[in-house]
């Protein structure tokens, strides 16, 4: 399931030097976005090609079937769920309606891109607060981190891009912790992927701590990142000040119909998750064999800690997410992209490819 990659041309092309041969390998997987490697179901596909038949008509003007869909499929009021496009747009949202310029945002680096983008485009500080050793969140320096002048907090559950898991106890300390006055995201895109022992009790939590936001999306474990869906639930003020700035027409109806479909087919994708973390562990257990500490993962990615792992990777054709400091997070679940990752960390030739899950 290996990707093509496009190239930019950034300035006039110059003739290469012989005696420079920039070291090039092309890209034989990409690893590097935390995608599903499973393509839509075929139920999925089927429900999404129907409404396309109709794509010369707008989809409703502000959405109001998909959030149903959502809170009922979660227990939920249709009020307490805010749609958009995918996961990034809702937290761009949250932060134009809940933060000023100036104000600070607080997460545990490095995180997921797309905080530290969205807050340059919204003018915020960015406070990042280091992981400890193992790749997890360091909740008390980040409640620590909050001053008068924060405007939000941001707690990944899986964190992106270590797949770490913040204990329940610690995440509801870490809430109690926070001033009531600041909203924190608890970001919640690979969700998924938690076996039961670690799932909370989300409603309980929102009701408990109405300055939590909880974000999900359609584009990891449902396997749908290319069609963008995204939600968060919350309480009262805080959610509805969210949907205030609700983009008209913009949510598609593809998106209704595919998340109808992908409810209705949940044990199918129950079971593509089943063997994406079956591939995971396969390929962490192998990975850690050959000494290399790979936190344990929660997610659909595992991360390599630097120096030198993105580079080993990109030599052998792989596109790694990569890091300052030579680190990698690689999507996982394409076996032969996993064996491909253990082939180019084996160089003494000791590579026994990981057995395909049944
Ligand atoms: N949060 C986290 C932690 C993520 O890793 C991602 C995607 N990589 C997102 C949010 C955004 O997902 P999307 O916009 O595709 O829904």
């Amino acid at each position: 399931m290996g990707r093509g990659v496009i190239s930019i041309r950034l300035a006039d092309e110059t003739r290469p030097s012989r005696l420079h041969q920039p070291e090039r390998a092309t890209t034989r997987f990409d690893l590097s976005l935390s995608e599903n490697p499973f393509p839509p179901l075929p139920s999925v596909l089927a429900a999404v090609n129907g409404v396309l038949a109709q794509a010369n008509r707008y989809p409703e003007f502000l959405p109001r079937r998909l959030p149903k869909l959502i809170a009922a499929h979660l227990g939920l009021h249709p009020d307490q769920v805010v749609v958009g496009s995918g996961a990034t747009g809702v937290a761009m949202q949250i932060i134009q309606t809940l933060t000023t310029p100036g104000a600070g945002i607080v997460y545990g680096a490095p995180t997921f891109d797309g905080y530290p983008i969205m807050a340059e485009m919204a003018g915020l500080d960015i406070v990042p607060v280091p992981l400890d050793a193992g790749g997890n969140q360091d909740l008390p320096a980040i409640a620590r981190a909050v001053d008068q002048r924060t405007g939000l907090v941001v707690v990944c559950r899986p964190h992106n891009p270590t797949g770490t898991v913040v204990p329940v106890g610690l995440l509801e300390a870490f809430l109690y912790a926070v001033p009531r006055r600041v909203p924190v995201i608890l970001d919640e895109a690979y969700v998924e992927f938690l076996g039961a022992a670690d799932r909370i009790d989300t409603s309980a939590l929102l009701h408990r701590h109405p300055n939590l936001l909880v974000l999900r999306t359609f584009s990891k474990a449902y396997g749908l990142a290319g069609l963008r869906i995204g939600y968060v639930i919350g309480n009262g003020e805080l959610i509805n000040r969210v949907r205030r700035l609700q983009l008209p027409f913009g949510v598609s109806s593809a998106a209704v119909a595919a998340v109808a479909a992908s409810y209705a087919a949940e044990p199918e994708l129950a079971a593509r998750i089943v063997r994406i973390t079956a591939e995971r562990e396969a390929l962490r257990n192998a990975l850690c064999h050959r000494g290399i500490p790979v936190p344990r993962s929660h997610a659909n990615f595992l991360y390599l800690p630097g120096p030198g792992a993105a580079t080993t990777l990109r030599r052998a054709g792989i596109s790694a997410k990569a890091y300052l400091d030579g680190s990698a997070r690689i999507t996982v679940g394409d076996h032969e992209a996993d064996n491909a990752v253990l082939h180019a960390f084996s160089p003494r030739g000791d590579f026994a490819p990981i057995p395909e899950a049944s």
